[in-house]
């Protein structure tokens, strides 16, 4: 050690402290003499530094307030194999006997007293790296190893009881969660109820108002007027889907989905959800194909909920892609279950979103950009259409998830959507 001081090399000093005042001494005191000084706030950050720095020599203040004291970060750093030969100097204010030889048994090699006496520190630093070495006497090593011991093992219990509380705690917090978040799905499913029946109602009359038989003959309907009711229905639509998208969450969260099985062909269900959707794209010009789904075989499942999902991926698919783009929606049979992919050339969704974009109410771009059209490029939703995607597509048995290079609006690198659906639906989900 001593042959690298007085080579060209600099010799690197970690000092474990969490008192910045004692930190800067040091610092201050050591840097002039042409040491390297490391600094670490608490013990495990000056474990992982010492592995990394591999330092010539180690400060160590004993009494940090929190987490593993001085003698235990000893202890830990002794049992590294690069950090064997490594001085470790305690630094503590209690020189009381007992607690210097603690010191030496955890590990250290020395102490310098606290407060670090300046005028001193260089001459101190300079014999331990020379190999000075602070023993505890043979006769008492024992003794001092027992009690060592004992005080670690006493933490060790205190440590344990902590985490066992905090565990407990934790399950605590995490039930009384389950039961708030119970009681949000159930007053939403509750409340959707509620809120279908006066739109059913208003969709009625609305209906009624725009035959011509409640009128008498020789009044004529102003053109404004049917605008007008034809605006109320539109807009009642729209409620619904939102109604009826809120239903579907809660029946998700709950567990709910009720599935109605029978023979069920992808490429009807596909066509279905595209004649739904193509009177709302039309002004998007995008050329949207579909590839080998007449070939597929049918499966057993629920056609009105799969329409669900198409309609949520393909009207995304749509949303997500800029005017002139295309979209494809193919699918293959694997042994027993239905690879279906809906594939665009939009804006793409970056690897880390990947998997948070099934999540309900999580959307990607801003707020800013909510737009209550379902087909409006980048115009985006309440964030629930992935969310009914994946749980229907769950219940049936199946996996939903998205591969795409990453986001880019420019480049537009697109997504590929995948659906695997068992042909035949499991027993227990049927
Ligand atoms: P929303 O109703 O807001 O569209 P979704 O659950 O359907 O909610 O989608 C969640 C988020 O995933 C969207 O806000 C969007 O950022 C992203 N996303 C979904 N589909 C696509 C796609 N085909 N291309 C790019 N981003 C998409």
């Amino acid at each position: 050690m001593s042959t690298s001081l007085q080579g060209k090399q600099t010799v690197k000093i970690l000092y474990v402290e969490d008192d910045p005042y004692s930190q800067e001494l040091v610092r201050r005191v050591l840097q002039p003499q042409g040491y390297d000084v490391v600094l670490a706030s608490d013990g495990l950050a000056g474990i992982r530094l010492a592995q990394v720095e591999q330092p010539h020599l180690i400060l160590m203040d004993i009494n940090m307030k929190h987490g593993l004291n001085g003698c235990e970060i000893a202890t830990r750093l002794r049992g590294i194999p690069a950090l064997q030969q490594t001085p470790i100097i305690a630094i503590t204010g209690d020189v009381t006997d007992g607690n210097r030889e603690s010191t030496l048994i955890a590990g250290c090699d020395g102490y310098i007293t606290k407060p670090i006496d300046a005028r001193n520190l260089p001459d101190q630093i300079r014999a331990y790296l020379s190999g000075h070495r602070d023993q505890v006497p043979e006769a008492k090593r024992q003794l001092y190893l027992q009690e060592y011991n004992r005080r670690l093992v006493e933490r060790l219990e205190s440590k344990v009881i902590e985490l066992e509380k905090t565990n407990r705690d934790l399950q605590e917090a995490n039930h009384a969660l389950r039961k708030l978040d119970k009681t949000k799905s159930n007053f939403i499913l509750l409340l959707t109820h509620e809120l279908r029946t006066p739109l059913a109602v208003i969709k009625g009359y609305a209906e009624l108002l725009l035959l011509d038989n409640p009128c008498p003959e020789n009044v004529v309907v102003p053109p404004s007027y049917l605008q007008s009711i034809e605006s109320v229905m539109m807009a009642v639509d729209d409620l619904t889907k939102i109604v009826d998208d809120l239903l579907n969450v809660s029946s998700i969260e709950l567990g709910r989905i009720e599935l109605n099985l029978g023979p069920t062909s992808i490429s009807d269900v596909v066509h279905r959800a595209l004649s739904q959707l193509s009177p709302l794209s039309q002004h998007r010009d995008l050329s949207i194909e579909l590839l080998k789904l007449n070939s597929l075989p049918s499966i057993q499942a629920d056609a009105q909920q799969l329409m669900q999902v198409f309609l949520k991926l393909i009207g995304n698919a749509i949303k997500y892609t800029p005017d002139g783009g295309q979209i494809r929606i193919w699918g293959r049979k694997k042994d027993d279950l239905l690879e279906i992919v809906v594939q665009d050339s939009g804006i793409g969704i970056d690897p880390e979103e990947q998997h948070y974009i099934f999540d309900h109410f999580y959307v990607l771009e801003e707020i800013n950009h909510h737009s209550s059209s379902q087909t409006a490029f980048m115009g985006g939703g309440l964030g629930l259409g992935l969310y009914i995607a994946r749980g229907i597509v769950e219940t049936h048995g199946g996996r939903i998830w998205v591969e795409s290079e990453r986001y880019d609006e420019t480049r537009c690198l697109g997504s590929q959507f995948h659906i695997l659906l068992p042909i035949a639906v499991p027993t227990d989900k049927s």
